[in-house]
């Protein structure tokens, strides 16, 4: 297969992954009534986020001569920055992305020599932080119908023997059981 063939069909498969990932998210995300778009906005950056560290791992077992590598290094050779250059580089940027998916920098380049244990890592980290964004989406879900029907109010499950008093968290009661021993 010539260079360009090469080249084409790499990026026919991006952007078809691209698409089905971005229906994905229309039917579970961008469609939904209720969300904020703030969230909308956050699940979307994860997908960035997940899609950057693919990339970079990609990069990194790329051969010395390809260009994005050469890109991707070249700089840090350098010691200096091109005229015009956004200020910031694509490695300040994926230090942010490998901090938000959990994937330590220091050694992210070994990591990602492994190509499978790298897609794992990746996952991982994009799965924690959507779980962390729905959890987000289900508590303000769940307030906001609490407020809308009172009765819906989970009974506290944490009653003081002393003064009846409730408390939603067992902590919340060891902390106030306190106030009935001065
Ligand atoms: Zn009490």
């Amino acid at each position: 297969m010539s260079r360009q063939a090469n080249i084409d069909e790499e990026v026919n498969g991006r952007i078809s992954k691209a698409s089905s990932a971005f229906g994905r998210l229309r039917r579970n995300v961008w469609d939904r009534r209720g969300i904020k778009l703030s969230t909308k906005l956050k699940v979307i950056h994860t997908l960035i986020e997940k899609a950057q560290a693919r990339w970079a791992g990609h990069v990194r077992r790329m051969n010395d001569s390809r260009i994005p590598k050469m890109l991707l290094y070249g700089e840090l050779a350098e010691g200096k920055r091109l005229a015009g250059r956004p200020k910031l580089r694509f490695k300040d940027s994926l230090k942010a992305t490998l901090k938000s998916l959990s994937i330590p920098v220091e050694n992210w380049e070994d990591a990602a020599t492994d190509r499978h244990h790298w897609r794992r890592l990746v996952h991982q980290g994009a799965d924690a932080e959507r779980r962390r964004i729905n959890l987000a989406v289900s508590k303000r879900e769940a307030r906001k119908a609490r407020e809308k029907n009172p009765s819906l109010q989970p009974p506290p499950e944490h009653k003081c023997d002393v003064c009846g008093r409730c408390f939603r968290a067992r902590i919340g009661l060891v902390s106030h059981t306190r106030t009935h021993k001065d």
